[in-house]
């Protein structure tokens, strides 16, 4: 019986034991936060994720460590794979924690973007809107997720009260993209080099946290996914990439310029569980295992609403026609993601009805835009 050890003790991770179980796996995980949703599911190892002295203690006996997380300080993922095969490869995590590399190693590949510019200091500033143009996003390279770490410049005026906001650390100008809609990729890959690709799905975020995926996205078009595909391959290849990985991008005009990837599952793949007939979960985990992967095609159209803040009453949501709940185990807190419903409905009208109801049970935040 294989262990995984997983970094990361949240709903991801335990989302990946659910999965991992039928399989036969088993799992540890290593995480400091007090509360660990996957910490009710496996054993869990309680300590900070630089702290080394651990690293021996938690890898005894494994087979494969995986992350459920990109800020994965890079020394520990480098340390645990002297010992046990680490995937996706710590490549990959220094790709993606960094905005500037991440964006440079799309451009390398051929991946369109907005433009952008790296930014370490206030002249460069001046430099980087002269290069990229105005309206532009100011964005720290590293730690920035969910929209946080951000300072939008409408014109020449805010320059001074970005750099007042985020300056001192490094960071990139990036051109604003007024896209049409914003849509990713989850793809995997396993360590013989085949390849799975789920279907675009379409996401609406609001204060920067995701709040509704549509699976697939609608009015998604051959030429739109064979772009996804084509770009998300060409990452696959160049960090010889194990397991899953989502990008996201932004569509404008039919064509797709790529934002971010994160090299783990991820909550707009969450769909995956019921709608498709592999999840990302145990996609991962085969990838990772150098098992065949397993068949992506979608059994049931569906929307992921993500419960944020607050958690509706489990019978009423289960009293929807088609509605799938998952939750996490974690004390609400505003802004905080406590869960999701997935909705997988028989036909266009039972998939509307379905969501005004769920939409009467999860009260829109104030900033909701979707
Ligand atoms: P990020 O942290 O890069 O995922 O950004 C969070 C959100 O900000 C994205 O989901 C977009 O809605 C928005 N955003 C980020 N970059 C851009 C951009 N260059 N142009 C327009 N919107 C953006």
């Amino acid at each position: 019986m294989s262990t995984i050890g997983v970094l990361g003790a949240g709903q991801l991770g335990r989302m990946l034991a659910l999965a991992g179980y039928p399989l036969g796996l088993r799992f540890r995980f290593l995480d400091s936060a007090a509360e660990a949703p996957a910490g009710d599911l496996a054993e869990r190892l309680r300590a900070d994720f630089d702290d080394l002295t651990h690293v021996d203690a938690f890898t005894d006996g494994l087979h494969r460590v995986t992350y459920e997380f990109e800020n994965v300080p890079l020394g520990l993922a480098e340390a645990l794979a002297r010992r046990v095969p680490v995937y996706p490869p710590p490549a990959a995590l220094a790709a993606s924690q960094d905005r500037l590399a991440e964006k440079t190693l799309f451009r390398r590949l051929g991946l369109p973007t907005a433009p952008f510019a790296r930014v370490d200091g206030r002249a460069d500033l001046e430099r980087a809107v002269a290069e990229v143009g105005l309206p532009a996003l100011l964005k720290t390279r590293r730690y920035g997720y969910d929209g946080k770490g951000q300072f939008l410049i409408r014109e020449a005026g805010a320059v001074a009260a970005a750099w007042d906001r985020l300056g001192g650390v490094p960071l990139l100008l990036e051109g604003f993209v007024p896209f049409d809609r914003e849509l990713s990729q989850i793809a995997v890959r396993g360590p013989d080099g085949s390849t799975a690709f789920y279907p675009l799905v379409e996401n609406r975020h609001a204060a920067g946290i995701l709040r509704l995926s549509q699976a697939p996205a609608p009015e998604l078009t051959p030429d739109v996914q064979a772009q996804s595909v084509g770009h998300a391959r060409r990452v696959l290849e160049e960090l010889a990439y194990v397991g899953v990985l989502t990008i996201e991008f932004f569509e404008e005009k039919g064509r797709l310029l790529a934002n971010e990837m994160a090299p783990r599952v991820h909550n707009s793949g969450h769909w995956t569980i019921e709608g498709a007939q592999t999840s990302q979960f145990e996609n991962h985990l085969r990838a990772i295992l150098g098992w065949p992967l397993g068949p992506t095609a979608v059994r049931a159209p569906c929307l992921m609403l993500n419960l944020i803040g607050a958690v509706p009453e489990p019978a009423a949501v289960l009293a929807i026609p088609g509605a799938h709940l998952h939750l996490y185990g974690k004390t609400p807190r505003p802004g905080r993601k406590l869960g999701h419903v997935t909705l997988c409905a028989g036909d266009a009208g039972q998939m509307l009805d379905g969501l005004r109801r769920l939409r009467a049970l999860v009260p829109a935040e104030p900033a909701e835009d979707g």
